[in-house]
């Protein structure tokens, strides 16, 4: 029996059946299962990094730059939404980032994919040096120079030393990886004293992923070896000595939208998707308030 790679626990159930619906590499198909004790999900047979490697292809989400087309019209949706957000003080996120805004940080993004978190925060924190790593794709599509460095392998990223990153940014990347707590482990010691983690990955008790279920946009089957709750996400962190400061809820829609679409079998057309998902986002503000919409994000400190 496989062991549960958060708790040591070898009792497991098995949940749903899935298969890479959404590149359609394969139909090849894998249980998930979740560990009785600590509730985390994971894929049966885990595949390993050569298997992994032909879901990747160029045109994955997360290599390719989904936000540019968002941006053209004005929209009275996202204005009225960033308006409530503000008022509510709930952008906890740029609460947070704020606060160094001033400050000479070193801020890695750690699977970076094209580079498009980098590309919005450079012009806004202009003392920042940024660094990006990603096993994937290591083409970023922003250019580099002396505030900004690609690193192409990890180990140009050890030879930095420990204790060096104010600021470690990992965007849906903890679902990817085999061994997500010794990812955390060996991030920490890249982490200076009072350096944050922010970690944003799927929320496996959103509503979405029970009323889903396999059509669910965030189950992501085979990439997605690993979904986490916010009890067990709090949990690994706890494990590796990273002390929890904040937790949220996604409030867009996205992951729903596209859920939906999965369950009906739609293809996404660009230009009524915005509109769509700006429909959903009340109902997705709501979920984010109730803690079950589909993408959770955490920010820990090291102490
Ligand atoms: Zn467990």
């Amino acid at each position: 029996m496989k062991k549960c790679i958060l708790c040591g626990s070898e009792k497991n159930k098995f949940v749903i059946k899935g298969y890479d619906r959404y590149m359609g590499i394969d139909k090849k198909e894998y249980n998930i299962q979740q560990c009785l004790e600590c509730k985390l999900t994971f894929l049966e047979p885990m595949p390993d990094e050569n298997e992994l490697l032909s879901y990747y292809p160029d045109n994955y989400s997360v290599f390719t730059d989904e936000k540019k087309s968002h941006k053209s019209k004005k929209n009275y949706f996202r204005i009225f939404k960033n308006f409530i957000v503000e008022q509510l003080n709930l952008n906890h996120l740029k609460n947070t980032l704020g606060k160094f805004s001033d400050k000479k940080i070193n801020y890695l993004d750690y699977g970076c994919g094209s580079g498009k978190n980098i590309f919005s925060l450079k012009e806004k924190f202009r003392n920042w040096k940024f660094f990006g790593y990603d096993k994937y794709n290591s083409k970023l599509s922003v250019k580099q120079n002396d505030k900004i460095r690609l690193l192409q392998e990890i180990g140009e990223l050890d030879q930095l030393g420990d204790n060096y990153f104010h600021i470690i940014n990992l965007s849906s990347v903890i679902e990817h990886v085999q061994d997500p707590s010794s990812l955390i482990f060996f991030l920490k010691k890249k982490l200076c004293q009072g350096g944050l983690i922010i970690i944003k990955t799927p929320n496996f008790n959103s509503i979405s992923r029970k009323i889903f279920g396999k059509y669910w946009h965030n189950l992501d089957v085979p990439r997605h070896l690993h979904i986490f709750s916010d009890k067990n996400l709090t949990k690994m962190l706890d494990n590796n000595g990273l002390k929890k400061q904040k937790i949220f809820y996604s409030r867009n829609s996205g992951v729903e939208v596209k859920s939906l679409y999965s369950f009906f079998n739609i293809k996404k057309k660009p230009k009524s998707h915005n509109f769509i998902v700006n429909l959903f986002n009340p109902l997705t503000m709501i979920l984010s308030l109730l803690n079950t919409s589909s993408t959770i994000t955490i920010i820990a400190q090291k102490p």
